[in-house]
C-alpha cells in the first residue's frame, strides 16, 4: 500500500525546491503527496527561520499535530530546513511529539532517517555538515507544471550583519554545470516552459564557469523563459548584463536586493557598496537592456535608522524607479551581529515607515503598469485564476502577472495580451 505525505513548505524558492528534492527521494521508498493531512503517514515541515513570524507560524503548524499524533500514534513527524539547523535539539525539548530534525545540510539523508523510524521510533537530530557536498542525482518531485527552480548553489558567504542563512545554510557551494545541465534538460523533457536558476547569491557561482557563462549556455539547451535569483549587487558584472542583453530566453528582468537607500546603514548592514554604486549599476543595465524590469528587497527599522536614514530609502526608491519592491521590518535574528546593535528602532515607528515606503512604492508600480496599458504583452499562460476559472493567469518576460479572459489557451502556451487596465501589482487585458 502507498504510504501518504503531507509537506509543509514555508520560506524562500529555495526552501520550495528543497521540498521537492526531499519528496522526490520520500518517493522512492514509497511516499506520495496529499494535501490531506489527516490520511498521512509521514508529516514534513520544512522551515524558515529568516524573519520570526516565520518560525512562530512553523511553532503553531507543529503544536496542531500533537492531536493528530495522539489518534494516529504511527504518525512520523519530521521538521528540516533552516529552522531545524538553528534549534536542533531544542525543537524536540519543546515539542517531543516531533520524531525527527534534520538540518540544512541533512536533507539528502530524509529517506534513510524515515525508513529507520519506520522500522524502530526514536528521537532523531541531526544538524551537521551544514556547508557539506551537494549530493548529485537527486531527481525532485517537482510542483508545478509550467515554471520550475533548479538550484545551482547553496549557502551564502556574504554575512550581511541582519541575516542568519550564512549561519543556518553554510557557506558557497556550487553544483557542477553538467549536473545542471542533466536537470535541466530533465525539467525541459517534462514539459517545463520556464526554469528559475537558484541560489542565495547566483552572480558568485563558481562551479567551474562564471555565472554568465552558466546562464548562456543553460539558455542554449532551449528552455522556453530563463531567470535567476538572487542576485548581490557586488557581483552583478558587466558579463552578465551582456548575457541577459544578448539571451535568447533569458527574461528581461533581475530582483536586485538593495536593502537600504542610506550609505550609514548600508555600510553597517555590511551590503559593501553606496547607494551612488548602485544606481550607477542600475544605469548600466538600463543601457544595456532598455525594457529591464527591476525589483528590490527593502528592510526599515534597521538597529538605528535615524528619520535622515529612513527619507534616504524614500529618494532612493524614487530615484530608481523599481517596478516592484518586497518591503519588510527587520526582524531581530538572535546569532547576528545586528541583534545586538543598540539602536534597536521602536516597533510602532518601524511599523509606520513600512507604511510610507509601501505607499511611495505602490505609487512607482502603478505607475509603471499603467504605462503598459494599449501595449501587447508575451504571457506564458499559467492557468485558471484561483477565484475564477474563466480567468486565466500569466506571466509578462518581465515577470508582471496579467489576468485574462480565457479563450481556447492551455498552461504553458505563450499568449500576447494586449494590456487594458493596470493595477498596482497585476494587469489585465486581452488576448490579441
Ligand atoms: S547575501 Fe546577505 S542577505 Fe542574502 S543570503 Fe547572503 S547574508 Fe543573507
Amino acid at each position: 500500500m502507498k504510504k501518504k505525505l503531507k509537506l509543509l513548505t514555508y520560506g524562500c524558492q529555495m526552501n520550495v525546491a528543497d521540498s521537492e528534492r526531499m519528496a522526490g527521494l520520500l518517493g522512492q521508498i514509497g511516499y506520495t503527496l496529499t494535501d490531506d493531512a489527516d490520511e498521512a503517514d509521514l508529516v514534513l515541515i520544512n522551515t524558515c527561520c529568516v524573519r520570526a513570524t516565520a518560525e512562530d507560524k512553523v511553532f503553531g503548524q507543529i503544536g496542531r499535530f500533537k492531536a493528530l499524533k495522539r489518534l494516529k500514534p504511527s504518525l512520523i513527524l519530521g521538521v528540516v530546513g533552516c529552522m531545524a539547523q538553528k534549534e536542533g535539539a531544542n525543537l524536540i525539548k519543546r515539542a517531543p511529539h516531533v520524531d525527527f530534525v534534520l538540518g540544512t545540510g541533512q536533507s539528502s539523508e530524509v529517506a534513510r532517517v524515515v525508513r529507520s523510524l519506520e522500522l524502530e521510533r526514536r528521537h532523531v537530530v541531526d544538524t551537521s555538515n551544514v556547508s557539506g557536498e551537494i549530493p548529485a542525482e537527486v531527481f525532485p518531485l517537482r510542483g508545478g507544471r509550467v515554471s520550475t527552480f533548479v538550484p545551482i548553489m547553496y549557502g551564502c558567504d556574504n554575512f550581511c550583519t541582519y541575516c542568519i542563512v550564512p549561519h543556518v545554510r553554510g557557506r558557497e557551494r556550487s553544483r557542477k554545470p553538467e549536473e545542471i545541465f542533466a536537470e535541466v534538460r530533465r525539467a525541459i523533457a517534462e514539459g517545463f516552459k520556464e526554469i528559475t536558476l537558484l541560489g542565495q547569491n547566483v552572480n558568485s557561482y563558481a562551479g567551474g564557469m562564471t555565472f554568465a557563462e552558466l546562464l548562456s549556455a543553460v539558455d542554449n539547451l532551449g528552455v522556453e523563459r530563463l531567470r535567476f535569483m538572487t542576485s548581490h549587487p557586488k557581483d552583478l558584472s558587466d558579463e552578465l548584463i551582456a548575457a541577459i542583453a544578448d539571451g535568447r530566453g533569458v527574461c528581461e528582468h533581475i530582483h536586485l536586493p538593495v536593502q537600504h537607500g542610506s550609505d550609514d546603514i548600508l555600510r553597517r548592514m555590511n551590503r559593501v557598496y553606496t547607494a551612488e554604486k548602485y544606481l550607477r549599476l542600475v544605469e548600466k543595465i538600463r543601457a544595456a537592456v532598455p525594457n529591464i524590469s527591476l525589483t528590490t528587497d527593502l528592510i526599515v527599522g534597521f538597529p538605528g535608522e535615524t528619520d535622515d536614514d529612513f527619507a534616504a530609502t524614500l529618494d532612493f526608491v524614487r530615484a530608481v524607479k523599481f517596478d516592484a519592491a518586497f518591503t519588510f521590518i527587520y526582524s531581530r535574528r538572535s546569532g547576528t551581529p545586528a541583534a545586538t546593535f543598540p539602536n534597536q528602532v521602536d516597533d510602532a515607528v518601524k511599523h509606520r515607515r513600512l507604511e510610507i515606503l509601501m505607499d511611495v512604492q505602490n505609487e512607482i508600480s502603478l505607475a509603471k503598469n499603467s504605462a503598459l496599458v494599449g501595449k501587447a504583452v508575451e504571457v506564458l499562460v499559467e492557468g485558471a485564476s484561483k477565484t475564477d476559472e474563466k480567468i486565466f493567469t500569466g506571466r509578462t518576460r518581465s515577470n508582471k502577472l496579467v489576468l485574462f479572459a480565457h479563450g481556447t489557451e492551455r498552461a504553458g502556451d505563450l499568449v500576447n495580451v494586449r494590456v487594458e487596465q493596470a493595477q498596482t501589482f497585476l494587469l489585465k487585458g486581452d488576448v490579441c
